[in-house]
């Protein structure tokens, strides 16, 4: 296996945990153990406090480089992370990609049913310390300064760290400076390189406009923006890594992150003041209710079968004329020759020759939809105190969910006050009135002839079709045994958001032949 050795020291250290201690516990583990060290992950003068994925090193390995190792070896668990939830999140991630993590002086390897059983009790201990977090109150002035300051490591991207204008510490601050493209010239004429946190901005728009987090990132690497770990690279005067690229998991990181909004956080829970507010760590980069759509967008995409190289043409727009289920795609081969054809799951009809359905699709769209106009989904953001309500009515629902734990006088009397705050505030909100927000179908001054036409390829169609909020309702009926010799009878519909103005009887408008 390839070795990916982990050294770290925070800013005191002592002759036990030296690097170069560290570094031989791994050589020999890997040499004893028959595997090679490919690289290492060195990061000095940071803490164990700090999120692996924001460690500079670690993180660049984790976020960039992940094909190109396998394992990755540690003198002691705690050079990777100090507590279980940021343990547990590198795990999570870890299984996803199919690593391993092995610490050499205390023997645990997570490929092993016991290393597996140490991941769990580490699992275990992080649901307390996230309770724990939830639980945890902070009042005093100084303590929230404290949670307002920036604990170190790279800083989440879109913002940059900067000394804080009261007292010591530091703070985020929003990202103003140029991230240069890859291939720009610096210095010798003013260039179009956008700021990081305008890249940011990118992102959240493309989110909300439904694209998945995979074209994202291609997008992002073919305009050659550097990803998080090379801007902060080039931020702290380092040259960026070479074939540093935007992938989808920090990208998905990035975005369900709190700080977007501002928040200080712990391990992606939001830390509330004494009226159960969130406490504030920066400016924001995103509003609320932009926040809400993103996670409700990054959900509906989660478990979502990855996004293929080339889907069919009529993926997600076709359904079942008879039950509506969506028609899948299909491939049959014979004699050399490959056929394909959508079906319905439930076998309702006929196989559907895939062909002569998007042709049937095609001509059926042009000839109801052609010369109107092209309508997209626009989010119409509902006013700002509908978003304000839902969160203090989460805040809520989250405090009071803990207050079956609490044990001391103390800390009942805390939760008391904030949630009556909560109580009050909700109250006068619920008693202004509000506008939701929603989607509304506007148009866009095209006609769907031309975007059709001008459209290159099957998925910039589909996409149309999508966007339109257009389906397509397909089946076959009356076929008989031998398909040779009868093609039964076709039947469309096209459904759309937008009625139509006339209801076109589509059945029967088109036989056609069943190929062999
Ligand atoms: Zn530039
Ligand atoms: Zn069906």
């Amino acid at each position: 296996m390839r070795v990916l050795g982990r050294l770290r020291l925070s800013v005191a250290s002592d002759e036990s945990t030296s690097i170069e201690r560290q570094r031989e516990a791994v050589e020999s583990w890997s040499q004893a153990n028959g595997h090679q060290v490919i690289g290492w992950a060195e990061d000095t003068d940071v803490s164990g406090s700090v999120d692996p994925f924001d460690t500079p090193r670690l993180g660049d390995w984790l976020a960039n480089r992940a094909d190109d190792f396998d394992v990755i070896v540690c003198w002691k668990l705690d050079r990777l992370g100090r507590d279980a939830i940021r343990l547990n999140k590198l795990f999570g991630w870890c299984i996803d990609h199919r690593k391993t993590v092995v610490s050499c002086s205390e023997a645990i390897d997570l490929g092993t049913p016991v290393g597996r059983l140490i991941a769990n009790v580490i699992a275990f201990l992080a649901e307390g310390e996230l309770e724990a977090i939830r639980e945890r109150t902070i009042s005093s002035r100084r303590k929230l300064r404290e949670t307002a300051r920036w604990p170190g490591g790279r800083p989440p991207y879109g913002y940059r760290v900067v000394p804080a204008e009261q007292g010591s510490g530091k703070v985020l601050q929003i990202d103003e400076t140029i991230s240069h493209r890859r291939d720009c010239p610096k210095g010798s004429s003013p260039c179009e390189c956008p700021k990081a946190h305008a890249v940011v901005r990118r992102i959240v728009d493309a989110v909300l406009d439904g694209q998945p987090l995979g074209r994202i990132a291609r997008e992002l690497n073919a305009d050659g923006i550097l990803p998080p770990a090379d801007h902060y690279r080039v931020s702290v005067g380092k040259p960026p890594a070479t074939e540093g690229t935007w992938r989808t998991w920090p990208l998905k990181h990035m975005l369900r992150s709190p700080t977007l909004v501002g928040h200080a956080h712990l391990g992606g829970v939001t830390v509330r003041d004494d009226q159960g507010q969130p406490v504030r760590m920066a400016e924001p980069l995103v509003s609320d209710d932009e926040r809400e759509l993103i996670l409700a967008e990054l959900d509906r995409t989660t478990g979502a079968p990855r996004e293929r190289a080339q889907p069919a043409p009529l993926a997600g727009i076709a359904a079942c004329f008879f039950c509506g289920t969506t028609l899948t795609l299909t491939t049959n081969k014979k004699s050399g020759r490959v056929y394909r054809y959508y079906r319905c799951p439930k076998a309702c009809s006929s196989l559907i020759p895939a062909d002569a359905a998007e042709e049937l699709a095609e001509t059926t769209f042009l000839d109801d939809y052609g010369s109107r106009d092209v309508t997209e989904r626009v989010w119409v953001p509902g006013d700002n105190h509908e978003t304000e309500l839902r969160a203090a009515l989460a805040a809520f629902d989250e405090l009071s969910a803990t207050a079956g734990r609490m044990t001391s006088r103390a800390a009942q009397d805390r939760l008391q006050r904030q949630l009556s705050a909560l109580d009050a505030r909700i109250a006068e909100l619920e008693s202004t009135p509000t506008r939701e927000g929603r989607y509304e179908d506007r148009p866009t001054g095209r006609k769907y002839r031309d975007a059709w036409e001008q459209a290159a390829e099957p998925a910039e169609r589909r996409e149309l079709l999508k966007r339109a909020g257009i389906t397509i309702r397909i089946g076959i009926s009356g076929v008989g045994k031998r398909h040779q010799n009868n093609g039964g009878v076709w039947h469309a519909e096209i459904h759309s958001p937008v009625p139509l103005d006339e209801t076109a009887s589509l059945e029967e408008r088109r036989k056609h032949g069943v190929p062999d």
